[in-house]
């Protein structure tokens, strides 16, 4: 038996990200996007959930505003060290 765990922010966060992502004009390559996410994934509380149920509750989560309003604003910081120093 494995277990098997998922981190339902990883989900919330990469749908996300992309308009913020957009707007600052920062690239939109594997790499970049990748350490985008990661920065921000890295500051929030984690929502870990078994894979059962997981997929399905990604999709059906309502978040807090106060986490909405969390995640807007580390995005919008990674994005900004991303175009500063970018390593793709
Ligand atoms: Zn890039």
């Amino acid at each position: 038996m494995a277990v098997k765990i998922k981190n339902v922010m990883e989900d919330i966060v990469i749908g996300r990200m992309g308009s913020i992502i957009e707007k600052f004009g920062c690239c939109q390559c594997d790499q970049c996007q990748s350490d985008v996410a990661a920065f921000v994934l890295s500051k929030i509380k984690p929502k870990y959930v078994s894979t059962v149920s997981g997929e399905l509750y990604s999709k059906s989560v309502q978040l807090d505003p106060a986490v909405e309003n969390e995640i807007v604003l580390l995005t919008a910081e990674a994005v900004q060290l991303v175009m500063e120093k970018p390593r793709h």
